[in-house]
């Protein structure tokens, strides 16, 4: 028989909700907390303000059983928590493309300012961050309380947006990564139901952990990378890239997925995961060359896009109308965070053409970013 945990989980955008969600269908109590007080205010109705298969359901139900319950206010919301999930977002430094951990060490600082002293709480940091971050918590919030004695452990997620759900609950892996054995195995306990039915668990330390997800990230956009390439050079030749796809794809050293040539990688995790990767390899003296060759390679693709269509348009889009299916950087989300359509039809609009565009999830979001 699985013991409940109280848990709480900083940050309720996709990682954060979705873990809050599961984690309290596993029978855990759990409190999301957000800044974002509209965001909690809706969650409260039980409106979900996001859109991913299946959660809407897990959040209504979790509600009224009374294990989920979402706030504004972090010291009630981490009060006798067992474990304080970390989900708050990393996106990249304007400035210079470093990962901002700026969210990351507020709601850090806040935790620190409310734990009750003697908490047994172990703090997981669930966002992505570059090697180190886990340390510099911990010393962070040592140095604020003295003697409060937390343990930090490196929990990095892998969902994908979209089926965000369903890779929770039923993982490949868990990274745990974590010196205190005992912080570890509370963790590890959270996750026993997906464990049983088959994820491989697999415990490291901090660094690794954190560098696990950054490496994960950066090896499946680079693979997007080139055969984006092998799309351009089969345009070039009679080689039907779908042909090429599927033959190498069905190599199982080479697997089907993330081999689908499209309009360059987007969302909110492989641009700017790349991104702070290679940053964070410069600061400590490597070159990542194959890293940064993917993010120039996708970058040059998506701003050829544009170009493509122009050509095939006759050399002008100006006074025409175009029509684009798709806002979202994949389908089955409404995310639309560096999604590779936003720049395409920015490029169109000022080039002249008029948009209608359509998305079954990504409208309402791509109205706040579009003219
Ligand atoms: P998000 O932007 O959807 O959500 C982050 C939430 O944190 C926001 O609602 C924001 O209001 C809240 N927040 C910020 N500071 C806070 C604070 N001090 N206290 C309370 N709440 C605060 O971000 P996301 O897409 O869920 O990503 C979160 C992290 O998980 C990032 O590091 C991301 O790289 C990583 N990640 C994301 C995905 C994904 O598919 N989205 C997958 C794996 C990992």
């Amino acid at each position: 028989m699985m013991s409940s945990r109280k848990v709480a989980v900083v940050g309720t955008g996709y990682v954060g909700l979705v873990t809050g969600a599961c984690l309290a269908g596993w029978g855990n109590s759990v409190t999301c907390i957000d800044l974002n007080e509209l965001r909690i205010k809706r969650l409260q109705r039980g409106d979900v303000p996001i859109y991913e298969p299946g959660l809407e359901e897990l959040v209504r139900e979790n509600t009224a059983a009374g294990r989920l319950h979402f706030s504004t206010v972090l010291a009630a919301g981490i009060a006798g928590a067992d474990c304080i999930f970390l989900a708050v977002g990393t996106p990249p430094r304007a400035s210079d493309g470093h990962a901002d951990l700026s969210f990351l060490f507020a709601a850090a600082t806040d935790i620190a300012n409310s734990l009750a002293h003697g908490s047994p709480a172990v703090i997981v940091i669930k966002s992505t961050v570059p090697v180190g971050t886990g340390d510099r918590v911990e010393q962070m919030i040592e140095s604020l309380r003295p003697g409060l004695h937390v343990r930090v452990v490196s929990n990095p997620e892998f969902l994908r947006e979209g089926s965000a759900v369903a890779d929770f609950e039923g993982p490949d892996r868990i990274i745990i990564g974590g010196n205190e054995v005992n912080a570890v195995s509370q963790i590890r306990r959270l996750y026993a139901k997906a464990e049983k039915s088959g994820a491989a668990v697999i415990v490291t330390s901090r660094a690794s952990a954190e560098m696990i997800k950054y490496a994960s990230n950066a090896f499946l956009a680079t693979k997007i990378a080139f055969i984006n390439e092998i799309a351009d050079l089969c345009e070039l030749t009679d080689a039907d890239i779908g042909d090429v796809s599927l033959g190498m794809g069905s190599d199982r050293r080479i697997g089907m997925q993330f081999l689908n040539p499209g309009p360059g990688y987007g969302g909110s995790c492989f641009p700017k995961d790349t991104l702070a990767l290679a940053k964070s390899a410069q600061d400590h003296g490597c070159r990542l060359g194959i890293v940064n060759e993917t993010i120039a390679s996708n970058e040059a693709r998506k701003s050829r896009m544009a170009a493509k269509v122009v050509a095939a348009l006759g050399g002008s889009v100006a006074g025409k109308r175009i029509a684009v299916f798709g806002l979202a950087f994949k389908a089955n989300t409404d995310d639309v965070r560096d999604s590779p359509a936003i720049p395409l039809i920015r490029t169109l609009q000022e080039l002249g053409a008029g948009i209608s565009a359509c998305d079954p999830k990504a409208v309402h979001q791509a109205r706040l970013v579009l003219d």
